[in-house]
């Protein structure tokens, strides 16, 4: 019927008729989704900024250009501000609260859009569910992952000191395997932590070959931050030529003020490895605390061996007890404890959620002891029987701090959870962490460059771990973007009082959707489970 109207019309009409039905089409969608304009564009590289249009379409990058004129579904003025790549932060503990704030507010509202979990050793094992579940949740940021050699080895020896039998490293190292083709993308360890202590470096170095062969990478919280901080960075270097895979010392820091002053070493054993070909890299949070357990920070790992039966045990045996009161009094003295009690602070007691935020020489108070070392490494053995806390530890160097950030090969990495907004008093890096490098460290230290301290924290972050669509802003590229005003971006969140956003964030774009402006997250949950180089989805 409709043909034969057709043949009935007039060549004109026709012409005139087909025009309109391909004119509708094209007012209803137009070129791109989103252009952001007028912004200075920070490409991720190391690039100087550059002004121009960046125009993006479904969740790709679709164009960059000085002036993008085609019509837009929706424009964004970033006139005054930055235009960057989303930024990827290489370790985070992110299951921790990732099911309850599945919009990562605290991550997000500074800009960052890739979150990494699984480093320090501790993963589940297998991944898959995890990642399933994350994937099932709907999040806002994209979501990848490591594989931990702590947890596989508490999986397959326990929590114990001993060397693995042959047959053990064929099982841990299967299920390194299993971990890169769930979607890993490299093998985590935590040295300094039980059961990652009791590995032998040729052990770790074996299963890092096999995550190695598989395209990962090794990424390793060092056994020893503090007076053993150039043996650890040896260390690494050698399970990274051993094991023929990069490999990167994560949240570098020298623990301990007798230590401070390092770094100066510690880089030169970087550049040196380097320049003879192992490819080694380093991750930092910029903060002269670091945070983990009581237990982990301020007791000798002969003590933690066992799990917490045995070690309940070893402290109701008094001559154990008062050799362990001495450790822990050492520590506090020499490492993590930064010399002073009250450089330790407690962030989350579970059995005492009053205690959080308080300083350990306060608490030791508290308990009607003086405030000394000794009643404070035993007030430290009471909270961990007690059941425990997590601790904050003021005892970074700041100098060190500067240095390790300046050097070319470190990257920027949060080594945050995802916190419940308002509970406990956990570290601020969570909340702080990319913010405070762009307005402590560029604008207000001038440490580096707004477009170094960019490259810090998304084309290198991208190119360690293989994520060659993400970490710049380039056509082609998936449209993970920041825009921020570089005069007003900054970290709010402190250790007194942790729970506050950063600010100066204007739009996040993760996979081409808003998920954050005007101070809001959106509906949009965006992101994606992101799979490694042997995934097979
Ligand atoms: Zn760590």
């Amino acid at each position: 019927m409709r043909i034969r109207l057709a043949f009935l019309l007039p060549c004109g009409a026709l012409a005139a008729l087909i025009s309109v039905l391909i004119a509708i089409p094209e007012a209803q969608a137009p070129a791109f989704d989103l252009v952001i304009r007028n912004g200075r564009i920070v490409d991720g590289m190391g690039s100087p900024w550059y002004r121009g249009d960046v125009a993006v379409r479904g969740d790709t990058i679709a164009r960059i250009a000085p002036r993008i004129d085609a019509p837009a579904a929706r424009t964004i003025d970033a006139a005054g501000k930055v235009v960057s790549p989303g930024f990827i932060d290489i370790h985070t503990h992110a299951r921790r609260g990732i099911m309850q704030v599945p919009t990562a507010d605290n991550y997000v509202r500074q800009g960052v859009t890739t979150i990494m979990e699984g480093p320090d050793g501790s993963s589940p094992v297998p991944i898959k569910p995890l990642l399933d579940s994350v994937a099932a949740k709907r999040v806002t940021p994209n979501f990848g992952m490591f594989i931990g050699q702590g947890s596989i080895r508490d999986q397959v020896i326990g929590p114990v000191n001993r060397k693995a039998t042959p047959h053990e490293i064929e099982k841990m190292i299967a299920l390194v395997r299993q971990g890169m083709e769930q979607g890993a993308f490299g093998l985590s360890s935590g040295l300094f932590y039980v059961p990652g202590t009791f590995t032998p470096t040729a052990e770790v170095a074996e299963l890092a070959r096999a995550a190695g062969r598989m395209g990962g990478i090794y990424i390793s919280h060092m056994r020893d931050e503090a007076g053993g901080i150039l043996d650890s960075v040896r260390e690494t270097i050698e399970i990274g030529e051993k094991g023929g895979l990069p490999t990167q010392v994560t949240h570098h820091k020298i623990i301990g003020t007798k230590n401070w002053g390092r770094s100066v070493d510690s880089l030169k054993l970087v550049d040196e490895a380097r320049a003879r070909g192992v490819d080694a890299t380093i991750d930092q949070y910029p903060y002269t605390a670091s945070s983990t357990s009581i237990q982990a920070a301020l007791m000798p790992a002969w003590g933690l061996e066992g799990g917490r039966e045995a070690i309940l045990k070893r402290l109701a045996t008094p001559s154990m007890r008062s050799e362990l009161q001495k450790e822990t009094a050492r520590i506090i003295l020499e490492e993590r404890g930064g010399g002073d009690p009250n450089n330790v602070q407690l962030a989350r007691c579970d059995w005492d959620p009053s205690l959080a935020g308080k300083r350990l020489g306060d608490v030791t108070k508290g308990r009607g002891l003086e405030p000394t070392v000794d009643n404070a490494a035993a007030t430290a053995l009471w909270i961990v029987e007690k059941g425990g806390c997590s601790g904050i530890f003021h005892a970074i160097g700041e100098d060190d701090l500067q240095r390790i950030l300046r050097h070319p090969a470190t990257m920027i990495g949060s080594d945050g959870e995802i916190p419940i907004f308002g509970d406990a008093s956990p570290h601020p890096r969570s909340y702080g962490t990319f913010a405070r490098v762009l307005g402590r460290y560029v604008r207000e230290l001038k440490v580096i460059s707004l477009e170094e301290a960019v490259r810090k924290m998304a084309a290198f972050p991208a190119q360690r771990i293989g994520l060659a669509d993400r970490g710049v802003l380039r056509e082609g590229m998936k449209a993970d973007i920041a825009i921020f005003d570089p005069a007003a971006v900054r970290d709010l969140a402190t250790f007194e009082r942790p729970h506050q956003y950063a600010e100066g964030v204007a739009q996040v774009i993760v996979n081409g959707q808003v998920a954050f402006e005007d101070g809001k997250m959106t509906v949009a949950r965006p992101g994606r489970v992101l799979l490694g180089p042997a995934a097979h989805p």
